[in-house]
């Protein structure tokens, strides 16, 4: 059975001088993952888009319950990625989360927050930190933990800052957060607050606002905002919080990704 799938090499295995295994983030199927084999020789005509970061047309060629690569057309390599390591490192930390969190259910809205993310890093349209909280929070809005922040969910108010409890994705306002802290403080249940150590985020009005934009912006437009200088920070570190909270773990990628940046 053949199948044509069109899709970005989001993890790529070397098993042996020859083959490689690969992992594609389709448009049609979720995730494949593939044996390509002679794709590290140099005369073989899948070595360029049988790598980590190529979006290409993959014909596949299936035989029992595995894939085999039969032919490709590479479109997009991302070569800029290959010019620095920071760039490189944080493509991969985005191939990394992806290849962790995607499953055979296609959701071309990934694929697309994928590859225009790959194509910010590449060319480095705006800072490398950006699109990397751009890309963390869209994700997880996108895999199912979409926070609710529009406004305080007790009292409704949409000003000031919020707490956002990361695990419910439900946010309040601080009146109605030390509201609710003091009538559970009376009872057995503490739902909210270090009390019993579920992770708050703390989010001024303007995070609030920047985070509402990624959430709900039209892709193409994902980095269209600006956020003030001072702010930045706690902005970029609520989008990585809130995503590997949900995830439940760190990864190598993005440490490695820290490390050259420090
Ligand atoms: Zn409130």
């Amino acid at each position: 059975m053949l199948l044509e799938v069109k899709g970005v090499v989001i993890r790529a295995l070397n098993l042996s001088e020859s083959d490689r295994l690969i992992t594609i983030l389709t448009e049609s199927h979720g995730t494949v993952t593939a044996y390509a084999n002679n794709s590290r020789s140099l005369k073989s005509r899948y070595m360029a888009a049988a790598q980590l970061f190529c979006y290409g047309s993959y014909v596949l060629y299936k035989k029992g319950d595995r894939f085999w690569v039969r032919e490709v057309e590479l479109l997009e390599s991302f070569f800029g990625l290959r010019d620095s390591v920071r760039r490189m490192a944080l493509a991969a930390y985005f191939c990394e989360v992806l290849s962790d969190v995607t499953t055979a259910d296609a959701d071309p809205e990934v694929l697309r927050l994928a590859l225009n993310s790959l194509y910010a890093v590449s060319r480095e349209l705006t800072s490398l930190s950006k699109i990397k909280a751009a890309f963390e929070l869209r994700l997880a809005a996108l895999i199912g933990f979409m926070p609710s922040i529009d406004c305080c969910a007790e009292c409704g108010r949409a000003s000031g800052t919020l707490y956002l409890d990361i695990m419910d994705g439900v946010a309040v306002c601080a009146e109605c957060r030390e509201y609710v802290a003091s009538e559970r403080r009376e009872g057995e249940l503490l739902l909210t607050g270090e009390e019993n150590r579920r992770p708050i985020l703390i989010l001024s009005e303007t995070v609030c606002r920047t985070m509402r934009y990624v959430i709900s912006a039209p892709l193409e437009r994902l980095l269209a905002f600006r956020i003030d200088e001072s702010e930045e920070s706690t902005f970029e570190l609520a989008c990585e919080q809130y995503l590997l909270h949900h995830v439940e773990k760190g990864y190598d990628t993005l440490n490695f990704y820290k490390d050259v940046n420090k």
